[in-house]
């Protein structure tokens, strides 16, 4: 097939391939043995990632003509259409940059949304936005797509026993995308099932969210995130353990700081270097740091930030105190982490790595990195100051 040219595949989900998740993994199972199938089913990743991997083995499961109790079989055809995210029954959609050419449906971009798929399982919008060519704008669910979900519910299934519309990112639906959605997803046809990912519920209709069954991901366990880099992507041990680490729970981040261009010793020297212009407040140096910082690629920023938000959190962890500070990755730089630890109480702390989650945020949506590391370095000199 077309699509797969190119395409080395690593990932095509089963249950026994999405990552912890245990709890809920059993009670889907046991809710489509029993067939009791929630018509519409709310997937919400808040900073974790994984919705798309979970929905994936659901998709399968349900159409699988040869499943077990645990999990689908893998050999009929309806697993290996669904092995190449090609199952005519299984319908994907989700935000795309509107350019105002012809390619305005999911469908004109489904190769490219393969080609992440198939090699990783674990994403989100950073990922998407960068296999899409990193464009500057931001990726919606347009109205024209949900018309284009529509005409698919609409049509005859191929001898599967389900319809299935998986939506990712369902809160990129502009109102009147939403609109056009609702009564479908409020009374499906029979046999359809929707499910919709999202990261946050904020934008989403209230009327379509009481109307679904909702599940909340909750963030992994740091053996479970460093188990699969290196069991899924030949990661070396030791980088798995240290992304694994830095990641706060969520297996893309995770993922891109495994695969990050810029190395973790690097991170540390630039974190020694920003911290003390900070602390000395040396603002004719910060100005040139921002400027070279501004030069990395957004994944390499948003590793230096999570690698930040890291330390900050540690230099109040039990962890560091009790062992001291013996990372690798500070072994060539001087880095006390006991001197670093003693500027910072939960209230500095908090303030910091609310700043920290801002601009890794704001890097992810392409802001110009400049003013935004600015903004952080400010911040971080006021609370170095901070009376407490
Ligand atoms: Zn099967």
């Amino acid at each position: 097939m077309g699509f797969a040219s190119g395409i080395v595949q690593i990932c095509s989900m089963f249950y026994s391939d999405v990552i912890g998740q245990d709890f809920i993994k059993k009670q889907m199972l046991q809710s489509a043995r029993e067939g009791r199938i929630a018509h519409a089913v709310l997937i919400r990743e808040h900073l974790v990632s994984g919705a798309f991997a979970l929905a994936w083995a659901y998709a399968r499961y349900l159409q699988c003509t040869n499943r077990s109790e645990e999990d689908s079989c893998g050999k009929c055809s309806s697993c290996l259409q669904i092995s190449k995210l090609a199952h005519p029954d299984v319908h994907l959609s989700f935000p795309i940059i509107n350019d105002e050419t012809k390619k305005q449906t999911t469908d004109y971009y489904l190769p490219e949304w393969r080609s992440l798929c198939l090699n990783r399982t674990y994403f989100d919008l950073n990922d998407w936005l960068t296999t899409l060519g990193d464009d500057k704008k931001q990726p919606l669910i347009s109205t024209r797509e949900a018309e284009n979900i529509l005409h698919k519910t609409q049509l005859k299934t191929f001898n599967s026993p389900w319809k299935i519309v998986i939506i990712w990112m369902a809160e990129r639906m502009n109102a009147s995308a939403a609109n056009k959605l609702l009564k479908i997803i409020e009374e499906p046809e029979p046999g359809t099932v929707f499910i919709l990912i999202v990261r946050s519920t904020e934008t989403v209709l209230p009327t379509i969210l009481s109307r679904c069954q909702q599940i909340h991901l909750p963030t992994l366990k740091e053996e479970e995130i460093s188990e699969y880099l290196k069991d899924t992507h030949s990661v070396k041990p030791e980088m798995a353990e240290l992304a694994s680490r830095f990641c706060d729970g969520d297996v893309a981040k995770a993922f891109r700081l495994a695969h990050t261009d810029v190395s973790l010793e690097e991170f540390a020297a630039e974190f020694v270097s920003w911290s003390r212009m900070c602390y000395n407040a040396r603002l004719l140096e910060i100005v040139p740091w921002i400027n070279d910082m501004a030069r990395m690629s957004r994944e390499g920023l948003q590793g230096f930030i999570s690698f930040s938000s890291f330390l900050f959190k540690e230099s109040l962890g039990e962890r560091i105190l009790e062992s001291g500070f013996s990372h690798p990755s500070f072994q060539k730089v001087e880095f006390r982490m006991e001197g670093f630890s003693r500027l910072f109480n939960p209230k500095r702390l908090k303030r910091m790595l609310d700043a920290l989650d801002l601009a890794h945020f704001e890097i992810g949506r392409n802001l110009n990195p400049k003013p935004v590391l600015f903004a952080l370095s400010t911040e971080l000199m006021r609370t170095y100051k901070m009376k407490d």
